[in-house]
């Protein structure tokens, strides 16, 4: 079925470039052919190969949602427009997306959110801002315990190569595209080494774009200001989480979900989809606006170096809106009896392509070839080791209910005089030494052993088989370390 939707579409042949495609499920299907049919008629130099992802290929017993034969055409083509797939309900199943994500390393995800007045009065005007959310480290490197009884954990990984192509891609973004501004988000009040590398690599790589703005909000005020002012904002550099979380609220408050595409950029490999899920419940009906899958499909033209055929796509898209010409989502109440459905937006849009509008400024996109290297350059950092790393103590994390100064005079009974026991802290607050009875406790302390000196490794050893001998039950260590000199863990509340 896939192959022929394809086969009875023509693209140029001409410097064609292979691109993978997803028909998806749900209203995907429809939304891709309206899509795939304007490229074909605007000229897109591309050969579309299918692969079907998705709920039938989850329900045949694909956790992932996808085939391993489909990953070769991924990796030949290097290029993935996708249409949204419905993710089967229960246990069991992986997110086809952070898969993707993950294994073809696509660390940018590229979300534009442009509200278009007049011509479409919906959402604030003026709203132009672009989200450069990194997309694989964070707190979805998805390491979870359960440590002790009462205490789970998620750890939140953030490298500094990983934080250097992120912060560049947004400044080449930037740069590429015009941009005035680039607005670092982080919570590096709080989560001083982790958020504060982010921010950290973002002043410096920032002193490269001398032509370009920059400033820095802390994550909560920043994602507040962009649903009260959403107009204030140019390119915005985030890690995962709280890009995640802010793309939602840009989404909704730019009007409507069915407009928005995006990118996830990788040094190797790309993928461009639209924002909105499958939408089952408006599936077949010939209802659907294809808008954000087009959207995505012109990212994807200008990633692989047709910005002139992304320019005609996008101006007769903006003219056919200026037109009028409105799905059912989008149309105001005065405007539903004229709403068109997908397939005749979609000719409606064929019909305007090589016309520009006239009350927006029409989409520029530069034309050559390099503009992909322009925007997504070679970033694979090296990697270094060349500070000087030491072990000044440990941080021991154990289960107990004993009272803390029961567990302190165990453990004092047993330390090394050369990184003694210096804190103990539950959930992060200082309890020992002169904690404070208010504060409520659990299973889970970490136990903090710090001298001076360098110490080796057998002596952290030899703690512990201490702790063991002793019945103290540790579920977790972390080494305190200094990098040429500097502290390379954080203090404890209160100490
Ligand atoms: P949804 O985005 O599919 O739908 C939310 C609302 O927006 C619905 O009212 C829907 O009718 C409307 N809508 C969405 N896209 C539209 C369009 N192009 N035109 C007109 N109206 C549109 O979100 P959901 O209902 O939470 O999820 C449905 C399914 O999609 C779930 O299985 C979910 O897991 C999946 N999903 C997939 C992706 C993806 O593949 N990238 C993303 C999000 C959700």
């Amino acid at each position: 079925m896939l192959a022929g939707q394809l086969s009875e579409l023509t693209f140029a042949t001409e410097k064609a470039i292979p691109i993978t495609v997803a028909y998806g499920d749900g209203i995907g299907p429809e939304i891709m052919e309206s899509t795939l049919r304007i490229l074909s008629a605007a000229g897109a130099r591309i050969q579309p190969n299918a692969i079907e992802i998705g709920e039938a290929v989850y329900k045949r017993g694909h956790t992932s949602g996808i085939e391993e034969s489909s990953w070769d055409s991924l990796r030949t083509t290097k290029v993935f427009l996708k249409a949204p797939i419905t993710t089967p309900q229960g246990g069991g199943f992986k997110s086809l997306n952070v898969t993707i994500r993950k294994s073809l390393g696509l660390y940018a995800n590229v979300r534009p959110c442009v509200t278009l007045h007049p011509i479409l009065p919906v959402g604030p005007q003026g709203m132009n801002l672009v989200i450069v959310r990194e997309n694989e480290e964070d707190l979805y490197a998805g390491i979870e315990h359960r440590q002790t009884q009462d205490v789970y954990q998620c750890l939140k990984l953030v490298s500094e190569p990983g934080t250097r192509k992120i912060v560049r891609y947004a400044f080449e973004y930037a740069r590429a595209n015009g941009r005035k501004k680039v607005t670092c988000m982080t919570k590096d009040n709080i989560m001083k080494l982790t958020d504060g590398l982010f921010h950290r690599i973002f002043e410096e790589i920032g002193t490269e774009y001398p032509e370009i703005e920059k400033d820095h909000w802390i994550i909560d005020i920043g994602i507040a200001r962009i649903a009260t002012q959403p107009t204030q904002w140019d390119v915005i550099v985030t890690p995962n989480l709280y890009g995640d979380i802010m793309s939602d609220v840009a989404a909704e408050v730019a009007g409507s979900v069915g407009m928005a595409g995006s990118a996830n950029i990788g040094t190797h490999c790309a993928m461009f989809e639209a924002i909105h899920g499958s939408a089952p419940m408006i599936a077949g009906k010939d209802i659907a606006n294809p808008s954000g899958l087009l959207m995505s499909a012109v990212m994807m033209l200008v990633h692989i170096g047709q910005g002139d055929i992304a320019e005609k796509v996008h101006n007769a898209w903006l003219r056919t809106l200026e037109d009028g010409v409105r799905t059912i989502d989008i149309a105001n109440a005065s405007e539903k009896g004229t709403a068109v459905g997908t397939k005749q937006f979609t000719d409606e849009i064929i019909a305007r392509l090589g016309q520009e509008p006239v009350s927006l400024k029409p989409a520029r996109y530069p034309a050559s070839e390099t503009e992909k290297q322009k925007v997504a350059p070679e970033m694979v950092e090296p990697l270094r080791f060349d500070q000087v790393k030491e072990t000044i103590g440990v941080d021991v994390f154990v289960q107990s209910r004993r009272s803390v100064d029961e567990l302190a005079e165990a453990l004092k009974a047993i330390q090394d005089p050369e990184f003694p026991l210096q804190i103990i802290t539950n959930r992060g607050v200082k309890v020992w030494p002169n904690g404070m009875s208010e504060t409520f406790c659990t299973d889970h302390w970490r136990c903090r052993f710090q001298g001076e000196a360098p110490i080796t490794r057998k002596r952290i050893v030899s703690l512990l088989s201490r702790l063991d001998a002793i019945g103290i039950e540790f579920v977790k260590t972390e080494h305190l370390c200094t990098f040429d000199g500097k502290l390379g863990f954080s203090l404890g509340q209160g100490q």
